[in-house]
C-alpha cells in the first residue's frame, strides 16, 4: 500500500487531497512556490519543501517536482487537476523515479488526453462523437472542404486544448482562413502544440459528463452524470447532478457507453467522459475525456457517498476501485457553484489581491472546498478558483434553496467573486426551469455584447450590423442575442 503521497499541486485541490490522505492514516507531502507558503494544505502535510524559481512556473517544473518528491521520501505523486495532471512526460518521470503516478498510464494520457485520439477511441468503442473530422488539419483547402461537408457553423478546436481555451467558432467559409491561422497560433502559444481539428458547432448545446473509474485491468464503472452547461468562455460555473433535462434512460445509456470506453482501453484511475447534448433532443456526442480528477468531482461524491481520492489511491496501489464504487447508487440532487475571483458584472475580469474577509457557509447538506483564508491573497500567477460551494438535497428544489442560502452567506472582501452573481442566477427562471444551455450565461449577462468572449462578441457585432442592413450573411441569432428574461425580473 502507498504510504507517502506527494501532492504536486496547490489551492483547494491540494487541501482536498491532503484531507483524504490523512484520514486514511497516510502521509501527505507538499511543495510550495515562493508566494504559497501560507496555504492551508501545507499544515496537513507531514513535510513540505519550497519550490524555487518563478512562482508561475514551479508547479510545471517536472524535474524540480520529482526531486522534491524524492527528497521527501514519497512513494506516490498525486497531480491534482490542471498543471501537470494530464502531462504524459510528468507521469513517465514519476514512474521512472520509482514512484506511483496517481492517475492513468502515460500511454493512456497520450491516447485519451489528445482530443483527436480520444475521438478515434470513442468511435472504436461505439460511442457517438460530434459530427466532424477525426484528423488534424493543417491547410486551408482541407479545412474548407471538411467544413463544407460538416456544414457551418463549425468549431475549430486545438487537439491538445483544455480549460476552455483554443476554440474558434466559424460561421461562414470566408472566415475560415483567418480563424484557422488564429486557432493554430493560439494553440501553439497555449499548449505548445499547433494541431487543430474541426467539428460541428452545436449552437444550443448542453454539456453533460460521466464520471468513471477504471482499475487498469479492463474493469470500469460509471458513477452518474454531471450537467455542466452553465459556463462562461467555455468554462464551467455551475455543475449539477442529475442533469435536469436529460431523461434518466439517456443518462444511463451515456454511463454504460462511458464505462465501456474506459474498459476498452483498460483505463486506470478516475476520469471523465464529456458529452455534448443538443438542446431538446435525446442524442448525445462524446467531445473529450479528462484523464484526471475533475474540479467538479465533489458533485459525484455527494450523490454517491464515495471519496474519489480514496478510490484513486486504491487504484494506484493496485487494489482496484472499492466494492462500494462497483455497486454505487446515486441519491438526491447535488449542485456545485464555483466561487471565482472575478467580477461577473464587468465581463468576468480577474480580481486579485489580499483577502481581508473570508467567511464560508455551513449547515445541512453544505460542502465547501476552498483554500481561502483571511490574510492570504489571490495571486495573478494561478487560476482564479477561490472556493467550490456545494449543496445536496433530497430534491433539486431543496438543493437550490440550500445553495442560494450558502452563496448569500459567503463573505469575501475586498476581492470580487462570482458568489452573489451565481446566487442570483440559480434563483432565476433560466436555472430553476432546468432549460439552460452552454450559451445561457453569456446571453443573459451581456445585452451589449461587452461581456462576451472575443469570438462571440464579433458575431454579436456582425449581427447588429446585419440588422442595420450594413452587412449580409446568416448569423446564429440565437447564440448571440441577449435574452434578458432574467435581467428584467431583477
Ligand atoms: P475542463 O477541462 O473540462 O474545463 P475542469 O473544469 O476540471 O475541466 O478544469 C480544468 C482546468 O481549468 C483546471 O486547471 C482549472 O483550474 C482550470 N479552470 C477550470 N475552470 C476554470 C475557471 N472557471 N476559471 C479559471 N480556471 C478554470
Ligand atoms: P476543454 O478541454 O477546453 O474543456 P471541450 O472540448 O471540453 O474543451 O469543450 C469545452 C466547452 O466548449 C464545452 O463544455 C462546450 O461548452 C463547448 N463545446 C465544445 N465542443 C463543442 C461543440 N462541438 N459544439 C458546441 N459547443 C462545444
Ligand atoms: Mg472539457
Amino acid at each position: 500500500m502507498l504510504q507517502r503521497i506527494f501532492i504536486a499541486n496547490r489551492g483547494e485541490i491540494a487541501l482536498r487531497i491532503a484531507r483524504t490522505v490523512r484520514r486514511l492514516g497516510l502521509q501527505a507531502l507538499g511543495g510550495f512556490s515562493s508566494v504559497d507558503g501560507g496555504l492551508p494544505h501545507l499544515r496537513l502535510c507531514a513535510r513540505a519543501m519550497p519550490l524555487l524559481g518563478d512562482p508561475a512556473r514551479v508547479y510545471l517544473d517536472i524535474d524540480q517536482l520529482i526531486d522534491t518528491a524524492r527528497s521527501l521520501g514519497a512513494d506516490a505523486v498525486h497531480p491534482g487537476y490542471g498543471f501537470l495532471a494530464e502531462n504524459e512526460d510528468f507521469a513517465s518521470a514519476v514512474e521512472s523515479a520509482g514512484m506511483a503516478f496517481i492517475g492513468p498510464t502515460p500511454d493512456q494520457i497520450v491516447a485519451l488526453g489528445d482530443k483527436v485520439q480520444a475521438r478515434k477511441a470513442a468511435e472504436r468503442a461505439g460511442v457517438p462523437i460530434v459530427p466532424g473530422h477525426s484528423e488534424t488539419i493543417a491547410d486551408v483547402k482541407t479545412a474548407q472542404d471538411i467544413a463544407a461537408r460538416i456544414g457551418y457553423p463549425v468549431l475549430i478546436k486545438a487537439a491538445g486544448g483544455g480549460g476552455g481555451r483554443g476554440m474558434r467558432i466559424v460561421d461562414a467559409a470566408e472566415n475560415l482562413p483567418d480563424a484557422l491561422a488564429r486557432a493554430q497560433s493560439e494553440a501553439k502559444a497555449s499548449f505548445n502544440d499547433d494541431r487543430v481539428f474541426i467539428e460541428k458547432y452545436i449552437a444550443r448545446a448542453r454539456h453533460v459528463e460521466i464520471q468513471v473509474l477504471g482499475d487498469g485491468r479492463g474493469n470500469a464503472v460509471s458513477l452518474g452524470e454531471r450537467e455542466c452547461s452553465v459556463q462562461r468562455r467555455h468554462q464551467k460555473l455551475i455543475e449539477e447532478s442529475p442533469a435536469p433535462a436529460v431523461p434518466p434512460e439517456v443518462a444511463t445509456r451515456m454511463g454504460v457507453l462511458a464505462a465501456a470506453l474506459a474498459a476498452s482501453v483498460k483505463y486506470r484511475g478516475a476520469g471523465t467522459m464529456e458529452f455534448i447534448v443538443p438542446f431538446g433532443g435525446t442524442d448525445f456526442y462524446f467531445i473529450e475525456m479528462n484523464t484526471r480528477l475533475q474540479v467538479e468531482h465533489p458533485v459525484t461524491e455527494l450523490m454517491t457517498g464515495l471519496d474519489l481520492v480514496e478510490e484513486q489511491l486504491a487504484i494506484a496501489s493496485g487494489a482496484g476501485f472499492s466494492k462500494a464504487a462497483a455497486s454505487a447508487k446515486i441519491s438526491g440532487h447535488a449542485i456545485e457553484a464555483r466561487v471565482i475571483a472575478e467580477n461577473p458584472y464587468a465581463g468576468f475580469q480577474p480580481s486579485i489581491g489580499a483577502l481581508n474577509v473570508v467567511q464560508f457557509p455551513a449547515g445541512p447538506g453544505i460542502r465547501v472546498d476552498s483554500w481561502a483564508e483571511p490574510g492570504l491573497a489571490v495571486s495573478p500567477h494561478y487560476d482564479s478558483l477561490l472556493a467550490k460551494i456545494l449543496a445536496w438535497g433530497p430534491t433539486r428544489e431543496v438543493a437550490i434553496a440550500r445553495l442560494r442560502g450558502a452563496l448569500n452567506e459567503t463573505l469575501i472582501h475586498p476581492v470580487q467573486t462570482t458568489a452573489g452573481f451565481l446566487a442570483e442566477f440559480i434563483s432565476g427562471a433560466d436555472f430553476s426551469s432546468g432549460h439552460y444551455d452552454t450559451g445561457t450565461i453569456e446571453r443573459w449577462r451581456a445585452p451589449d455584447g461587452e461581456n462576451l468572449p472575443a469570438e462571440l462578441a464579433a458575431l454579436a457585432e456582425a449581427e447588429k450590423l446585419s440588422r442595420q442592413g450594413s452587412t449580409s450573411g446568416a448569423l446564429p441569432r440565437q447564440r448571440a442575442r441577449p435574452m434578458g428574461r432574467w435581467q428584467q425580473s431583477n
